[in-house]
């Protein structure tokens, strides 16, 4: 038993060994990981930086890894997963979450109690977390539009909470290191009518299906958007779309996702991204950066 099991033993942490990546990413792509924990609260985020900083031990933190991608190799580090940080509670116009909760989970908590501004960011397949960390956004609203108030814990395992400004929100960007963990965050809507929120979150799942290649595994769009275009765009003019690396494809839905044909490598995915990259530059000297995390 390693000295981080017996901590988490000693805490009343969960945690799971030999984790595939493969069961947990949208991608499903990767290697196993030794040892994942899954801390139910701040205080145990809290414990677990403060033990892997006294203990130099590697340590990484995902929610529901729909923007990663894992690497085939073992893993050298601890994987810190938010999926236990799962506290709800909608107080008036607000609701106060856990990180490890699905958005959509949120989106639909808040139209059951009639309140609207999460409409569009229905669909998007991340946790509160990983929404906050990457200011998530879809079809003209984003996080930083709605996050009001996030807990964390710093990379010295103090608790902390930051407001408003203060979460420097900017494109697909926010204030957090990596070695910080987002663990509660309140998201402030309006109230809303009913049928409206539910007939929008409806329009926007349907514009998503027919868009979005959501029938085989990704990770979403692979680029973030350059200033002035769309990387899909770029990517289907240089003729790539339905171009592979092993089972790595270039979506012939949409060509800013790379999607997982079967038995793709993260190595696959690497050497297609590097290909994009180039041809890109080449064709129209545009420089594409990277959206997904590569772990
Ligand atoms: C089909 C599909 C469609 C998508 N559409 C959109 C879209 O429309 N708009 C959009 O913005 N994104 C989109 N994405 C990408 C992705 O869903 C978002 O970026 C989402 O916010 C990631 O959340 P996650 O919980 O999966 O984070 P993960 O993928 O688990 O992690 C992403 C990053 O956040 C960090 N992180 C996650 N949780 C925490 C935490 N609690 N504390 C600290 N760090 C944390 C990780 O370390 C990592 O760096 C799409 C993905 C897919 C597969």
């Amino acid at each position: 038993m390693t000295d981080t099991e017996m901590f988490c033993d000693k805490n009343s942490i969960p945690y799971q060994k030999n984790l595939s990546t493969k069961s947990i990413s949208t991608f499903k792509i990767g290697g196993v990981i030794p040892l994942a924990v899954f801390p139910l609260n701040a205080d145990h985020a809290a414990l677990l930086i403060r033990f892997f900083k006294t203990n130099n031990i590697k340590y990484k933190t995902a929610g529901n890894c729909s923007n990663i991608l894992f690497s085939d190799e073992k893993k050298d580090y601890v994987l810190i997963k938010t999926d236990n940080m799962n506290s709800l509670v909608v107080d008036k116009d607000r609701i106060i979450t856990g990180a490890g909760n699905l958005l959509s989970k949120i989106s639909s908590t808040a139209l059951k109690s009639h309140l609207s501004g999460m409409e569009n960011l229905y669909g998007i397949p991340g946790s509160v977390g990983g929404a906050v960390i990457m200011n998530a956004g879809a079809y003209g609203s984003e996080m930083s539009q709605i996050v009001e108030e996030t807990e964390y814990v710093d990379n010295k395992g103090d608790i902390r909470i930051v407001s408003g400004e203060a979460h420097c929100f900017g494109y697909r960007y926010s204030c957090f290191s990596d070695r910080e963990i987002v663990t509660k965050t309140i998201i402030k809507l309006n109230s809303g009518n009913y049928q409206d929120i539910r007939e929008k979150m409806t329009l926007v799942i349907a514009k998503r299906k027919a868009s979005q290649p959501l029938e085989m595994p990704s990770a979403g769009s692979v680029f973030m958007r350059p200033e002035g275009y769309f990387a899909g765009k770029l990517i289907e003019d240089c003729g790539l779309k339905g171009f592979s690396v092993g089972d790595a494809m270039v979506s012939t839905k949409h060509a800013g996702f790379i999607v997982n044909k079967g038995k793709a490598t993260s190595n696959d995915v690497k050497h297609l991204i590097n290909i994009i990259q180039s041809q890109v530059y080449d064709k129209f000297g545009v420089k594409l950066e990277t959206e997904i995390r590569i772990f």
